[in-house]
């Protein structure tokens, strides 16, 4: 499919790309995300979407879930649509504007911004080969609504932050927790391991270190327990499961953003002050971006996304100015003049 020509298309709809849409449409742009997960949010959505966030101005503590969704609700306003499951695989440059490629669609453009963060992403896959006819029927890569949770057993393999934020998180509502990790040593907030440790001390969560999933346990096919092997002593034990979750990280990969002539080094692109890339037409933001001074937070996109929306805005339209002015005073919002 080809999509309608948009002023600016938006690599990536994380809260940088959000934050992006929302602004070009202030400008009068029409704009578009285009992002290789089926929602948007980006890392907040995929990574930790029930996580605490304390340090976004004007939020003294909000949920990554819910500042996703007023992100979403704040750009809706201008109607540039989000294209979920398109992973970018190719851009063509022909007759004064862009095309961005993807495995089905198109979507011409004339100015691209990248928020394409870490690039696109997926959940590290448990590398048992008992694991993957399991995969949405019991196995899982990522938590959804810690509601199905509820009362139910819960394997959690995975020794990093997440997998203990979630065995601490989940242990109130699920039934039994049994956190299932390779070794002893473990890669989480030390807090967190603490209070994971003392769930274990009372009885309420199982920590198995030295232990790997070795096999599903089912009836009718529905699954009831996993077998897991001791690494060393090969001895294997079964637990009780509904659900495992399998918190192994995430691989992630920048694929062909890196290719398009853009100056690249440890999967960032360059940019300069004006979050420019060096090619004509293309600028980014968020936390794809280097340059001296980078900080990788969420503050730190929106103030990005908002430079290169603006200076893409001019370059498309010359007479419209860099300097957006202020909000409350633009006439698009129905305050007094422009
Ligand atoms: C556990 C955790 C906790 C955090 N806590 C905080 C915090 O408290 N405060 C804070 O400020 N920051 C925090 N961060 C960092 C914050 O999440 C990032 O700085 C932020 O997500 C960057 O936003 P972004 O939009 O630039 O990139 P991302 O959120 O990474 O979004 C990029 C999007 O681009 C898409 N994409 C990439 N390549 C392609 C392609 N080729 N085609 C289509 N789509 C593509 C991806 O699918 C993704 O949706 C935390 C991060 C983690 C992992």
């Amino acid at each position: 499919m080809v999509h309608e020509m948009r002023d600016i298309t938006i690599i990536g709809g994380g809260p940088t790309g959000l934050f992006g849409l929302f602004y070009a449409g202030m400008r009068g742009a029409s704009a578009q995300i285009v992002d290789a997960l089926p929602d948007p949010g980006g890392q907040l959505t995929a990574l930790y979407p029930e996580k605490l966030i304390f340090d976004v101005g004007g939020f003294p503590r909000v949920l990554a879930k819910d500042l996703v969704k007023s992100l979403a609700e704040q750009a809706a306003q201008f109607k540039g649509p989000f294209h979920g499951n398109q992973r970018v695989i190719g851009l063509e440059e022909a007759h004064g504007h862009f095309e961005l490629i993807t495995d089905t669609d198109r979507f011409p453009t004339r100015a691209i911004v990248i928020a394409g963060g870490i690039g696109a992403f997926a959940p590290r896959k448990l590398p048992q080969p008992c694991a993957a006819p399991w995969e949405g029927k019991g196995i899982a890569y990522q938590v959804g609504d810690p509601a199905v949770y509820t009362g139910k057993h819960v394997v959690i393999i995975g020794g990093g932050d997440s997998a203990f934020d979630w065995a601490d998180q989940l242990s109130a509502r699920a039934a039994s927790i049994t956190l299932v990790h390779r070794s002893d040593r473990f890669r989480a907030h030390a807090a967190t391991v603490s209070a994971v440790q003392a769930a274990a001390a009372s009885g309420k969560t199982a920590i198995h270190t030295f232990h790997e999933l070795a096999d599903v346990i089912a009836t009718d096919g529905v699954m009831t327990g996993v077998e897991l092997k001791e690494i060393k002593a090969k001895t294997t034990r079964q637990v009780k499961a509904d659900h495992v979750l399998a918190m192994l990280g995430f691989v992630s990969d920048i694929g062909v953003l890196g290719g398009w002539g853009l100056s690249i080094a440890n999967d960032e692109i360059a940019v300069n002050s004006e979050m420019h890339t060096g090619r004509a037409g293309i600028w980014a933001a968020g936390d794809i971006t280097a340059y001296s001074g980078k900080l990788k937070l969420i503050a730190t996109g929106f103030a990005e996304a908002c430079t290169a929306v603006n200076q893409a805005v001019h370059w498309i339209y010359p007479a419209k100015k860099v300097n957006p002015g202020h909000s409350s005073n633009l006439a698009i919002f129905g305050q007094k003049d422009d």
